[in-house]
């Protein structure tokens, strides 16, 4: 939840408040029985003799303005107990009592505006109107509350009032469309590693195997779909969006796409027959060319041939690099994406492998080699035990960096291995 209000308001802070006794989950609505400017309303408000506030206020020329923080209680609806749980919103009127105290429609924008701000920003899911005072305090029913069922007052004045059944659903339209937006975002932004671990898994990858693939991916494109290699995004002066848009909408043509050389997707395809490969598995085939799902499955369809000897793969660095020198192919294959790589491999692995085991504590890896050294200290640069671990089981006690202590050198702690690509078990 964010903490910043979304909609602009001018401050204007005339009462000393006292901080709220009750978490807010509850909305009043007042009028100003009159066509108050924000600034005319706070020099009222400013009269502390008067006891009157309100969290905010609304004039109708649509400004907005605060008068009490919302984590502070206001004095607006006669009742201690519902300004301690309300956002309390004054809004000025444009017409007298003979219109039920009219608003405008600059107003009324401005309030729906301001109230799925509150709403956003106070985790209150959904605005809830039955117009029935008996559920006052009920707010799993109900979360709006009038001044006139606290006092006898017109309070919100009857063109508000009637209007509160459209408000709650004006603001709850809104709310309801930003929440699959940032759903649909979460699934994006969020979960895409897993979403393409579980293909992978489907595919019958090994959990080294799509580890291997997944750390590969990761340094390529930090897993976006839409991801053009980034020294095109300074050649052709677009962003990974501005690419992907033209290429979508036909006015990159195929062409251009599949012979301009630039890397792109979570691949990061770059030769001209695979780009050509991705462009016809997607677009040709009425989808986007950032599709993620499509672009899992133009992967696997592509390494599907080096299946075997991935699942083959004795550890996590191997793996990695295999995908690294067979299918990515990079100018750089050196040593230091080799270890970039394995590392990012080695996180999927530990995050979505159920063999692996946390970092802290005791646990055990399986050493399918034998020429593992074995070094004083937690380090390349330490001195060499002259030993090797030889194949089995081992138990690590301790780790440092990317290094684990054997169990067997636990008195004087001069026994450690690498643990990059070592299975856990
Ligand atoms: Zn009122």
């Amino acid at each position: 939840m964010s903490n910043s209000n979304l909609v602009s308001y001018t401050k204007i802070s005339p009462n000393k408040t006292s901080p709220r006794k009750h978490s807010i989950d509850t909305i009043s609505i007042h009028c100003m029985a009159g066509n108050l400017s924000i600034e005319k309303c706070g020099d009222i408000f400013s009269n502390i003799d008067r006891k009157a506030s309100s969290n905010y206020g609304i004039g109708s020329d649509g400004r907005i303005g605060m008068y009490v923080e919302e984590s502070d209680k206001s004095w607006c609806t006669s009742n201690s107990d519902n300004d301690n749980r309300a956002i309390t919103i004054e809004v000025a009127n444009d017409g007298g009592a003979n219109t039920g105290w009219h608003v405008s429609d600059k107003a009324y924008e401005s309030l729906i505006r301001l109230l799925v701000d509150i709403c956003q920003r106070n985790g209150i899911k959904q605005l809830l109107w039955r117009g029935d005072k008996h559920l006052i305090g009920q707010v799993d029913k109900q979360n709006m509350t009038v001044h006139r069922w606290f006092a006898a007052k017109a309070c919100p004045g009857d063109y508000l009032y009637n209007l509160h059944p459209k408000i709650a659903s004006d603001v709850n339209n809104i709310l309801n469309n930003s929440n699959s937006k940032i759903q649909n975002e979460s699934i994006l932004s969020k979960e895409t590693d897993e979403i393409i671990w579980n293909s992978l898994k489907r595919a019958g990858f090994t959990d080294v195997a799509a580890a291997g693939i997944m750390g590969n991916l990761y340094d390529e494109s930090h897993l976006c779909s839409n991801n053009l290699q980034n020294s095109f995004n300074k050649k052709f002066n677009m962003t990974d969006e501005m690419y992907t848009h033209v290429v979508n909408n036909g006015s990159y043509s195929e062409i251009q796409f599949v012979k301009d050389g630039a890397g792109y997707g979570i691949a990061q395809w770059t030769y001209w027959t695979r780009k050509q490969g991705l462009y016809e598995y997607t677009i040709k085939h009425g989808f986007k060319i950032d599709d993620l799902s499509k672009q899992i499955e133009y992967l696997i369809i592509e390494i599907s041939g080096l299946m075997s000897i991935l699942n083959g793969a004795d550890s996590i660095r191997n793996a990695t690099y295999i995908v690294l020198t067979q299918y990515e192919k990079p100018g750089d294959q050196g040593i230091a994406v080799q270890n970039r790589r394995t590392e990012y491999a080695q996180k999927f692995y530990n995050k979505f492998s159920k063999n692996s085991k946390k970092q802290d504590g005791f646990f055990k890896v399986k050493i399918k080699r034998n020429n593992i050294r074995i070094k004083k200290g937690p380090g390349i640069n330490y001195e060499d035990t002259g030993k090797t671990t030889g194949i089995g089981i081992f138990t690590i006690i301790e780790t440092k960096d990317r290094w684990g202590l054997l169990k067997s050198y636990s008195n004087n702690k001069d026994g450690w291995i690498i643990l990059d690509g070592l299975e856990r078990i």
